[in-house]
């Protein structure tokens, strides 16, 4: 086995490995979230993760694998099979590897005992198995279950075992695995995120490959988000300030490059509260009319504390009816271009800015399946009107996934359009095109 400081000289960074276990994750019966979880967290603590596997409650299979982690990565973070169970056996298997017998922590035994007598039940003789601990293994409580969590540490390298169960695992590494690998690396970790929409993944990646080539520190990874991406620049320095220093000129030349598209540095701002406030910033009222998303634009703004100054009404037209009547779309309209068409959105949105007397109106109208679809008008279509002071643009979007997914895809959509066309907006006016 490599040990930790080789590791460390190999790699001249800290690098964390996931292991998920559980054969439900491998049949694909449960989604496995944690390892979402843990490596965006781990990503954010400037960690390297270069290998995450998934496997079954199988004891050689689990071993191989933990044994091939501990001697490429300096942190491996297992979750799942900590319970009471026969097939529950990253405990034992991670004991055998680390080379440590089983000992009973009686604080683990009495936490079993109190959280069964506090349900007014009786432990079985399994139980007892999980208060079972790798002899000088750091104990991680668990006041959410029964199975405590528990660091292994030999030399540089830290062997790290969680409850499997998201609301146990969360809390577990928020509290006690934090703040220990926080320890390992002196000095700090500090990001902040570039949040960026109008343009996709792979044309963010083209305008940065020279930067995602050449980053160490900060690093700049790209996270695909619902209609936008955002980019993580991480940095580690000795103190605050410092890593702040490092931060600083990356993200202004991420803005440089990325231009308009980057709609917030904000941590804490959201794609809608980024609209919101330009509506706010421009004294702009906004009304929205949804066919196939039903009022989920509206939901996104109006979750929006502050909304209540920007937002008029709204209007849910989902039958051919409904957009006729309340908008005064034309029955010619629908009877020739179908209800979802570039024609019908502009007319919904026509119609609405002059029904609600609002400067911003937007309508979109799709087909979200998952029956509907012909070839020439296939499920994912759909159109998206945004009228700003009687200027409309339309645009035509195909969306993939399932009903909820291309309803999801929608609104962000929308609300990326409603953001570029009141910038252009502002820039016409701004260079005398428009009073
Ligand atoms: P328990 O003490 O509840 O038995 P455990 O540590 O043994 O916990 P598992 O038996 O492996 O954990 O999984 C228990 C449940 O936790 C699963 O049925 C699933 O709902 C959830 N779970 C396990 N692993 C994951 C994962 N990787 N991602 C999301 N959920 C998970």
């Amino acid at each position: 086995m490599l040990c930790g400081a080789e590791k460390r000289e190999r790699n001249k960074e800290m690098t964390v490995e996931l292991i998920c276990v559980g054969t439900e994750l491998l049949l694909g019966n449960i989604v496995n979230t944690n390892a979402a979880y843990l490596a965006e967290k781990c990503a954010g603590l400037g960690l390297s993760c270069y290998y995450q596997s998934v496997v079954g409650d199988n004891e050689q299979r689990l071993s191989e694998t933990l044994q091939t982690a501990v001697k490429r990565s300096d942190i491996v973070i297992l979750s799942g099979g900590l319970g009471p169970t026969e097939d529950d056996l990253t405990k034992e298997t991670a004991a055998r590897v680390m080379g440590r017998e089983l000992v009973e922590d009686a604080a683990s035994r009495a936490h079993i005992e109190a959280y069964f007598a506090e349900k007014g039940m009786t432990p079985t003789e399994n139980n007892w198995k999980q208060a079972m601990i790798p002899a000088g293994g750091i104990v991680l409580p668990n006041p959410n279950g029964t199975a405590p969590g528990v660091i292994i540490r030999e030399g540089q390298t830290h062997v790290v075992l969680l409850p499997g169960p998201p609301h146990e695992l969360i809390p577990m590494f928020e509290e006690h695995v934090v703040p220990y690998l926080k320890k390992l690396e002196p000095g700090v970790i500090s990001s902040q995120t570039v949040k960026v929409c109008g343009i996709g993944e792979s044309r963010v990646e083209t305008l940065l490959m020279d930067l995602i080539d050449g980053q160490e520190n900060p690093t700049i990874p790209t996270y695909a988000k619902p209609g936008e991406v955002h980019i993580r620049v991480t940095a580690k320095a000795e103190n605050e300030k410092d890593a702040r220093k490092l931060i600083k000129p990356v993200v202004k030349e991420l803005k440089s490059r990325l231009g308009n598209n980057v709609y917030t540095t904000d941590e804490e701002v959201t794609l809608e509260k980024a609209v919101v406030d330009l509506l706010i910033a421009n004294g702009l009222t906004v009304t929205c009319a949804e066919s196939c998303t039903g009022g989920l634009l509206s939901a996104r703004l109006i979750n929006v504390p502050g909304a209540s100054e920007v937002y008029k009404s709204g209007y849910v037209t989902y039958s051919n009816k409904a957009k006729r009547k309340i908008l005064g779309v034309k029955k010619s309209t629908l009877e020739k271009y179908g209800a979802v068409s570039r024609q019908t959105a502009e007319e919904m949105a026509k119609g609405l800015a002059f029904l609600a007397k609002s400067d911003v109106a937007v309508s979109i109208t799709g087909l979200a399946g998952p029956d509907g679809g012909t070839e020439e008008k296939p499920v994912g279509l759909v159109y998206i009107a945004c009228s700003v002071k009687s200027q409309v643009t339309v645009k035509e979007y195909h969306f993939a996934g399932n009903r909820m997914a291309v309803r999801a895809a929608a609104v962000s959509a929308a609300l990326v359009l409603m953001r570029s066309c009141m910038l252009e907006y502002f820039s016409e006016v701004t260079f005398g095109k428009k009073k």
